[in-house]
């Protein structure tokens, strides 16, 4: 039996996943956890219409927003949910700055791409254009995470390869 009094945004909030493969700190080894957190439903909306603004996964966005939350942030004493608080509040003002940062993602560990034919439709991952099933696209390769966790795949247009146009 447990109280809910104190459970404000019970039912309202979201489940957050939130991969850091970023190096802690110049002495640590590299690690990489998993953290869950309760978010408040207003935010949930927030980081949501972002993400989705954005198309990129909302945990991508969160833990681009995490990480430069730990840029700036000096106190080890914050919580996560106070930090992811603090920088929701910024959104606004970071909006162009983070749009950046995310959108450059979802390239940034490919190491090569590959011609191919699709037999999906797919969403070319640069400039965002509907590729239609039968068409050509550009699958990237990038190598297997570590954490285990499957990779999105990856396609762009011939537009939008490196050295294109
Ligand atoms: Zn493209």
């Amino acid at each position: 039996m447990t109280q809910n009094d104190d459970q404000r945004d019970k039912g309202d909030g979201m489940e957050v996943d939130s991969h850091g493969d970023h190096e802690a700190g110049d002495s640590e080894p590299k690690k990489e956890r998993v953290l869950h957190t309760r978010v408040p439903a207003v935010l949930e909306r927030e980081l949501k219409r972002f993400a989705d603004n954005l198309r990129v996964p909302v945990s991508n966005l969160v833990r681009t927003i995490l990480e430069d939350a730990l840029n700036v942030a000096d106190a080890a004493t914050e919580n996560v949910e106070s930090r992811l608080r603090k920088a929701a509040k910024q959104l606004e003002h970071e909006r162009e700055r983070l749009k950046a940062r995310v959108k450059f993602d979802p390239l940034k560990d490919i190491f090569a791409f590959q011609r191919v034919t699709l037999a999906q439709d797919a969403t070319c991952a640069k400039c965002e254009r509907d590729l239609a099933a039968g068409a050509h696209a550009n699958l990237g390769l990038s190598d297997e995470p570590t954490n285990g966790k499957k990779k999105p795949r990856i396609f762009v247009c011939d537009e939008c390869l490196p050295g294109a146009r």
